[in-house]
């Protein structure tokens, strides 16, 4: 179950709604999701950047077995996504399975990704779908 307080969700929005990740200024790579570190070279010398909202599939997973958030949208559709400056994993939404191809163009939009149980706050988050 998801956990977040208001504030706690009000404060991470920024990563939440825009795809932010990081580039390294002294190795020149860019990761996501954002870190204080750049994961190939240690180096905190970093800026924010934003990425694109278009990718392409590299490999996904089809998950069946889920916890009770996500129980209700299971099979589940993980990718890893080929965004040009980085890959990102997220879930593929608005497909079937079926529909998921090596090498299918994907778009970044916002989806519902959890209810905060004590306080009913409803959670929202970039998922991956098919380019029609
Ligand atoms: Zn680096």
């Amino acid at each position: 179950m998801l956990s977040k307080s208001p504030p706690v969700v009000w404060r991470s929005r920024i990563y939440r709604y825009r795809l932010i990740g990081c580039k390294c200024k002294n190795c020149g790579r860019v990761h996501y999701p954002p870190a204080s570190a750049c994961p190939y070279c240690s180096s905190r010398d970093l800026e924010e950047v934003e990425l694109p909202r278009v990718g392409k599939v590299l490999s996904y997973s089809i998950v069946y077995a889920v916890d009770s958030d996500a129980r209700e949208r299971s099979p589940v559709i993980l990718g890893l996504i080929d965004l040009g400056v980085t890959r990102i994993i997220a879930e593929i939404t608005d497909a079937n399975p079926e529909d998921i191809k090596i090498g299918s163009q994907l778009e970044a939009v916002f989806r519902r990704i959890g209810e905060d149980g004590e306080t009913g706050v409803i959670i929202y988050g970039l998922k991956f779908r098919p380019v029609i």
